[in-house]
């Protein structure tokens, strides 16, 4: 496809953390071209590279570090746009870009638990993009609000499904380890974080736990069940840069082996309507037999950063399972998972 043909996008909140993953995963992305950079009044009207502290391997992208930043308002010429606000910002600003006919794909938590917005992993849920129906019916966008869930969501949500639709799911606990990243730049302080684990995250164990439910909840209609599954959330910050690890134990409705539990994880490969999507990756888990991986430093890259690595599946003393999830926090976990978003809703025919 010529960048002729592309469909032009927009990154709000482009100059953060979630916003230069946006910006270098976007760069010769082969449906999309970026056509807007957005961000708050420090740096509009100034260049990209000068606004920005880009802390990511490699150069800014040619594409982005002369365009200048715009303010975020709803008259970009995009028909998806891409969010990394914070919160506040994106409570307050997300509504007008739906209500001017944008797809917004966010990261921020604002509208995650909202009854008419799909939060999505598209390889879990694609079906609840059908919520898109009620938010135009009741709001009467000509655009809509996907969300992406929070980033350790991700990677427990994921393998979570895989069991649940071939062993039923009942209980759940996780405990997690999350990358400094995760907090944003400059995020939390060397002197806080070095030598040092954070016992407390604020918000993320009360995001982690309804949205595991709302993902693997089912479509009644046009209705989405949450599951009923009982989950306890641990969630801690760690003097990793990038990654988020979890150690998860489960009770099922059957009792499977760990050998056939890893198989339907490695075999998972989830909606079908996903695969072959230009960010999809082949497989969205990948399991490792090492006895001590996955490792945030070695596999969080995996499949390009959007597969979800897991390992030491074994027997639970309490419950049936254990196992170790690691993902990718500001590529499947943020900007490249929203990227997926965005590329199911254009096959689905969802964009205005
Ligand atoms: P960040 O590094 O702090 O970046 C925040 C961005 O928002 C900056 O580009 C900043 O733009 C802009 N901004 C800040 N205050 C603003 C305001 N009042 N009005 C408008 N724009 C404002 O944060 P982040 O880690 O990228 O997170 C962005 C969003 O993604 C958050 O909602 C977060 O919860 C979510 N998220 C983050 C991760 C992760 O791993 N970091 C993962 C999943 C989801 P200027 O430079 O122009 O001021």
């Amino acid at each position: 496809m010529s960048d002729f043909d592309k469909i032009p996008v927009a990154i709000l909140g482009a100059t953060g953390t979630v916003g230069q993953r946006f910006v270098q995963q976007l760069a010769n992305h082969p449906w999309f071209i970026v056509v807007a950079l957005c961000g708050s009044d420090r740096s509009t009207g100034k260049s990209y590279a000068e606004a920005c502290d880009w802390r990511l391997d490699g150069d800014i992208p040619e594409y982005a570090a002369e365009m200048v930043i715009r303010p975020l308002s709803p008259d970009v010429p995009a028909r998806i746009v891409f969010s990394a606000l914070p919160f506040e910002a994106a409570r307050m600003i997300e509504p007008l870009f739906a209500e001017a006919g944008h797809a917004v794909c966010t990261n921020a938590s604002a509208f995650r638990q909202v009854e008419n917005v799909p939060l999505l992993i598209p390889e879990v849920n694609a079906d609840h993009l059908a919520l898109i129906d009620n938010q135009r019916d009741q709001y009467g966008w000509a655009g809509c609000i996907v969300a992406s869930p929070n980033c350790t969501t991700t990677g427990v949500a994921m393998p979570l499904k895989a069991l649940d639709a071939a062993f039923g799911l009942r209980t759940v606990v996780s405990v997690s380890m999350q990358a400094i990243s995760g907090a944003g730049y400059p995020g939390i302080s060397s002197m806080d974080i070095h030598d040092n684990v954070l016992p407390y995250i604020r918000g993320e164990e009360e995001k982690l736990e309804p949205e595991t439910r709302l993902l693997l909840g089912i479509m009644d209609g046009r209705e989405r069940i949450p599951h009923s599954l009982a989950l306890s959330a641990h969630c801690n910050r760690v003097p990793v840069i990038d990654g988020h690890t979890s150690c998860v134990s489960v009770r099922l409705d059957s009792s499977p082996s760990p050998e056939e539990a890893a198989k339907v994880l490695a075999d998972f490969r989830g909606c079908e309507i996903v695969r072959g999507l230009p960010s999809a990756p082949e497989r969205p888990i990948v399991v490792r037999t090492e006895e001590d991986r996955p490792q945030p430093r070695l596999d969080r890259n995996a499949e390009g950063g959007m597969a979800v690595s897991i390992g030491r599946v074994r027997e639970c003393n309490v419950f049936d399972l254990r196992f170790v999830s690691l993902v990718h926090n500001t590529m499947r976990g943020a900007a490249s998972g929203s990227i997926l978003n965005a590329e199911l809703l254009v096959r689905a025919g969802r964009l205005n």
